[in-house]
Formats: structure tokens, sequence, C-alpha cells
């Protein structure tokens, strides 16, 4: 036995034990991975490419994150003209750096810039510079199983002028932030039954700022309440579920699990499809279908309904514990297998496990293309 394992095995000091320690190298401002939480601290740089019309786009620069000014006259600041994406680098149990996904998450920005009429994001162009923000800033990016850098590509309109068209010039950018590892801790949900967040034919499948401004009233009502963030429903009814928040919703069932499909109404998680492929690979029977909230509160009577969750790249997998709304509350009793598909889903996206290894893309931070 090591000497450091012998200090480790009598009692700790209060102190040590509820402080971890900081990684060599670590960034002097942050603190220790564990007391990063989530977006709080960002990383330095901005990695920053400009389209402008007719002449395509620049080669990507790398500036300090507080150069990547935007006029208050922009499209993006004055008609909502921005998308983004949010994903996550993780170290391997062996310290080297991957993203999870990062193929999914570049095919859904083209998908929401579309929506939104700005220019397609060129897939190497955009997977370039995600890799440029995790190499050039590798010191921000937390030790194997303590957290993860969270990145953040975001497209928007930045030419100035104050008619609504089509913008002629345009910024992708991607900044990041160090995080740390999701608690999965349980949240109470408030199915919000008179705002609507997205409507069929809206912006629901885009990835997009208008999203969460028409989200942030419905979350601070369900604080009021004493919940801990709003679930929102369909818009015609205010029956179906949607999501919550930036988390896709699972309903677990005794013998299967339900999900909303993707009506254009909710957002295609990624998080979601890993969550439905892990299921069916452990043999579940997985239903897209719409869920109406009479149904759960049926399956609850007939004991049928063992889990409520969420699913996000931020949050990854949380229970939801209650979810409350007029005149009815729903909470499961929870399950074995939830604990253990969160599980897997962590195994899976730091590179624990050899499975889905096609998920995971490493970021080689030596390559010639990355070095500054
Ligand atoms: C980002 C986001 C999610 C989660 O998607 P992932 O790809 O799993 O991170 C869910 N809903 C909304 C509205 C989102 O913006």
């Amino acid at each position: 036995m090591s000497a450091l394992m012998q200090d480790r095995s009598g009692p700790l000091p209060p102190s040590a034990a509820a402080k971890p320690e900081r990684p060599a190298g670590w960034p002097a401002p942050l603190p220790e991975p564990e007391a990063l939480g989530f977006g709080a601290w960002l990383a330095p740089l901005a990695i920053v490419a400009t389209h402008v019309e007719g002449q395509g786009w620049s080669p990507p620069q790398v500036l300090a994150r507080a150069n990547a000014a935007l006029p208050v006259a922009s499209a993006a600041v004055q008609y909502g003209l921005s998308v983004f994406e949010g994903l996550k680098a993780y170290r391997g149990p062996d310290g080297r750096p991957h993203l999870f996904r990062a193929r999914e998450h570049i095919a859904r920005l083209r998908r929401s810039a579309a929506r939104l009429c700005l220019p397609d994001p060129e897939p190497a162009l955009c997977l370039h510079m995600i890799e440029l923000a995790v190499a050039r800033q590798l010191d921000w990016l937390p030790p194997p199983a303590r957290g993860s850098l969270y990145l953040r590509p975001t497209l928007y309109a930045v030419e100035e002028g104050l008619g609504l068209r089509r913008a002629r010039e345009h910024r992708l950018a991607v900044v990041a932030t160090p995080c740390s590892v999701p608690a999965g801790q349980a949240r109470r949900l408030w199915a919000e039954t008179e705002l609507v967040r997205a409507a069929p034919g809206g912006l629901g499948a885009a990835k997009t700022a208008a999203n969460y401004a028409a989200s942030l009233l419905g979350a601070e009502r369900a604080k009021a309440r004493g919940y801990d963030d709003a679930l929102w429903l369909d818009a015609r009814e205010h029956r179906y579920l949607g999501e919550a928040g930036a988390a896709n919703l699972f309903v677990m069932l005794d013998d299967r699990v339900l999900t909303p499909p993707l009506d254009g109404c909710i957002l295609a998680g990624i998080t979601r499809d890993s969550v439905i492929t892990l299921l069916r690979e452990d043999g579940h029977r997985v239903d897209e279908r719409p869920i109406a909230l009479d149904d759960l509160l049926r399956w609850q009577e007939q004991g049928r309904l063992l889990d409520l969750f969420g699913v996000g790249t931020a949050a990854r997998l949380f229970p939801i514990s209650e979810l409350g709304w007029e005149g009815a509350s729903l909470r499961p009793p929870g399950s074995e297998q939830r604990t253990r598909l969160a599980q897997r889903l962590a195994a899976v996206q730091e590179g624990e496990t050899r499975d889905w290894a096609a998920w995971r893309r490493p970021v080689d931070a030596e390559s010639p293309d990355l070095r500054a």
C-alpha cells in the first residue's frame, strides 16, 4: 500500500474530507473541480470565424473572449438571430481529452441555423474550432471523472442595421466553461398550463436564444411555487408533456419506457438519443409517443409508474421526485434501472468503457493544426 493510500485509510480531518485537491496545473482563479457547478466560470478564449455573404467563412481566429464584442444594433441582439450548441469534452481514464457526439451536435447546429436563416456552419470548420477551444485551453479541462469542459459554439448575426432581413455578416464563436460532474440531484417540476414555450411550426426544434427567452418566466413562476423548474406542455391543449428547461423527459413504467415524440416543439436532444439507444441495448422497450398528464395520473394509481427523469448534456440525468400541476401531484417511487442507466451513460460519455467508441472523438492537442 502506498503512503498516500495509508494516509487516506485513517479518519480524515473534516476540512480535508470536504475539500478535494486542486489538480496539478489547474488555473489559479478556479475553485477545485467539485466546486465549479455549471456555467459560472468562463475559459479565457473565444475561437471566432466570420461569414460574409458572397465571401464565405474566414479562417478561425483565437481571441480573448472579451474581444468578441457584439453591436447593440445587430440582428442577434434585436431579433434573436442566434443559435447555439452545448457539448462536452471529457478526459478518459488515461487523461486524454475527447468530445462526446460532436458530429451530432454540429449536425443539429446546421439544422438550427437553417431554421433561422443563418449561414451554414461548415462541419469541418465547426469541428476544428471546437477542437481548438479544447486544445488551447487544455488546463481548463478537469481531470478524469472530476468534470468536463462544456463547449458553446454560437452562430449569430453581427451586422448592424434595424431592418429585419437575412443578415450579411455573421460570426461563429466557440466559448467554453469548465464544470463539475453533474450532481444528478432530484428536481421537483411544476407543469406550466398557461405560458407556452414552443408551438407547432415554431422554433422548438432549434437550439436558439428565443426558446430560452420564452421559458425564463415559467421557470420563475415554478420557483415561486416552491418547485425547481417548469415542465412545458403542448401549446394547443396544455396536456401533453414537452420538455423541461434544457432537458428532455422520460417516463419509466413497469414494462416500458416512454418519451415524447420529436414533434417540432421539443429539441431533439443528443442525450435523449443516447439514452434511448442505451435503454434499448439493455433490453428495454422504448416508445416515442405523446404522454398526457392524465396518463401519468392513471399509471400512478395503477402502480405502474416507476420513475420520471430528465436528460441533457449539462445536467446529464436527473430524477424528477415530484411533478405538480393544478390539483394534482405525482411522486414516482424511483427505480434502480434509472440509477444504472445514469451510471452507464456517464461511463459511455467519459470513456470509462470501450463501448460506443464511435461517440467519442479524441482531441489530439499536439497535432500541428491545433498548436499555436
Ligand atoms: C440543449 C437542450 C436540450 C438537451 O439537449 P442535449 O443535446 O441532450 O444537450 C433539451 N431541451 C432544450 C430546449 C435544449 O436547449
